[in-house]
């Protein structure tokens, strides 16, 4: 009876997992997906703890307790901008969790494992152990524990390809001779090293494409756990997030028009850029009751979000900004790029968070077009994802990436602070256009003199 039960719990979580993937795919129903995907994990773990492999309970709840306090505190005290550290920290751990039960079978069965469990446990010590050091290195650098600039030596990417072939060389040899603990050891921390450095000449621009890689490589070691176990919703579970991880990871490259290779290896973020002729000239300022004018007597407004946005937390105030035009009867619009902000689906999720409606949002193909007939675009916080180098300058480092063609509008207002430049690092001709002005401060602040500017005006 308790074996029919904890199967049933696992073919739940697995089917809420299934499901909960499936809310999360569109921003209607990703909170839906959210919960799902957490009654799937309680199921899961409610099942779990009925295994008669337990046989005392003291440690679990005393790991069960501490855990929830930690992940309650993170989940309600880490803001929306570090978000992706926080996600790079979370895969560390959980990496770490399955590269150790692989050692713990290992040191359990050792020599008497067949090749398929010793398969199983290889690769789940091998990607989990990768996995915990390059996402630990992927937060410090998003944390600016670590220069966020590639760290970059000659000959690397031979070190590191070689590194992994040693690596590679024990997990194989183990398949044969299971019983060689000495190897078992070096080839864990060899996968601990080859984490650091794997992750060491990425740039930080690039983390959150590594981090979802992480993701995958965390998924997947804990597939291999559930094979080295016999437990089918880890690997139900892992397979999923394997998936779904790489997936994410080569999204956000066609986002970036990058490969997944040139994130690895291409160092980006190092190269000493050049200023080019576009980016040249000076930048004109404006007042903020000239650009409350533009706004109130404007047929259409498009407000562009980036990662600025995210870190003056102006949702809310964008939000205000946009019932006082419509209420004048302008029409406010809001283009989303892909990979704006420091995480997928950033934008969307502050705005949503703010009630601004989903009819609201655009995407990159449907408002580029509209760009042209719109009197105002309103840059808040962006940079990289409007800068026309991306577009014009075939030698620029982010040349192809998709960006949203603010510069065609008939008249640009950007809202920063001062004169920082991108993720990437590079100056943005977009400031330095004729039809372009500059409204520096805050973002929120900004767009709080505005709202009450357009009120009056
Ligand atoms: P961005 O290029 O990072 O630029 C953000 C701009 O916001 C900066 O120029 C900064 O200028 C301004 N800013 C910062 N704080 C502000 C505040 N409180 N108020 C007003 N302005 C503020 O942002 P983005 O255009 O959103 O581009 C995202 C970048 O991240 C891209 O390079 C993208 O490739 C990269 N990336 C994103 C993802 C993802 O999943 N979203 C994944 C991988 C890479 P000042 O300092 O002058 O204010």
């Amino acid at each position: 009876m308790k074996t029919y039960f904890i199967e049933f719990s696992y073919l739940l979580a697995s089917i809420l997992f299934v499901l909960g993937l499936r809310g999360l795919s569109h921003p209607d129903t990703a909170r839906r997906g959210m919960h799902l995907a957490e009654f799937g994990m309680a199921a899961a773990v409610v099942g779990t703890l009925l295994q008669k492999e337990i046989i005392s309970y003291e440690w679990i709840i005393a790991g069960l307790l501490l855990g929830s306090t930690i992940g309650l505190a993170m989940g309600v005290w880490v803001p929306m901008t570090a978000m992706p550290q926080r996600t790079a920290l979370s895969h560390a751990f959980g990496a770490l969790a399955a590269s150790l039960v692989g050692v713990s079978e290992y040191y359990l069965h050792g020599a008497n494992l067949g090749e398929f469990r010793m398969g199983a446990i290889g690769f789940e010590v091998l990607l989990g152990s990768l996995t915990t050091t390059g996402s630990l290195v992927a937060f410090a650098k998003l944390q600016g524990l670590l220069p966020g600039a590639p760290m970059i030596y000659k000959g690397q990417n031979v070190f590191n390809l070689c590194l992994l072939a040693v690596t590679i060389a024990c997990f194989i040899f183990l398949l044969f001779v299971p019983g060689t603990a000495a190897l078992f050891y070096l080839m864990l921390g060899l996968a601990f090293v080859f984490g650091i450095l794997l992750v060491l000449p990425i740039g930080a621009a690039d983390m959150p494409v590594v981090i979802a890689l992480l993701n995958s490589y965390a998924g997947l070691a804990s597939a291999a756990t559930g094979f080295a176990i016999s437990n089918n919703v880890l690997i139900i579970a892992g397979t999923l997030d394997g998936g779904s991880g790489f997936i994410l990871s080569i999204v956000m490259c066609r986002a970036m028009n990058r490969s997944i290779t040139n994130v690895l290896f291409g160092a980006f973020g190092s190269v000493q850029e050049t200023v080019t002729a576009s980016s040249s000239g000076h930048m004109r300022d404006v007042k903020s009751d000239d650009v409350a004018v533009q706004l109130a007597y404007a047929r259409q407004v498009v407000f562009v979000p980036g990662y600025g946005m995210a870190t003056a937390q102006a949702q809310h105030a964008l939000r205000e900004l946009a019932n006082a035009l419509e209420t004048r009867g302008v029409t406010v619009k809001y283009a989303i790029h892909p990979v704006a902000g420091r995480m997928p689906g950033h934008m969307n999720v502050l705005l949503a968070e703010a009630n601004v409606p989903y009819s609201q949002l655009y995407e990159l193909d449907l408002i580029n077009p509209e760009f042209p007939s719109t009197d105002v675009a309103v840059v808040v916080g962006a940079n990289d994802v409007v800068n026309p180098d991306a577009r014009d300058n075939p030698t620029s480092p982010i040349a192809g990436m998709p960006i949203l063609e603010v510069d065609k509008a008939k008249s640009v207002v950007v809202l920063k602070r001062g004169r920082g430049r991108g993720f990437s690092g590079l100056e943005n001709p977009l400031f330095f256009k004729q039809n372009c002005e500059m409204l520096y401060g805050d973002a929120k602040e900004s767009i709080t003199h505005l709202t009450q500017a357009v009120r009056d005006a």
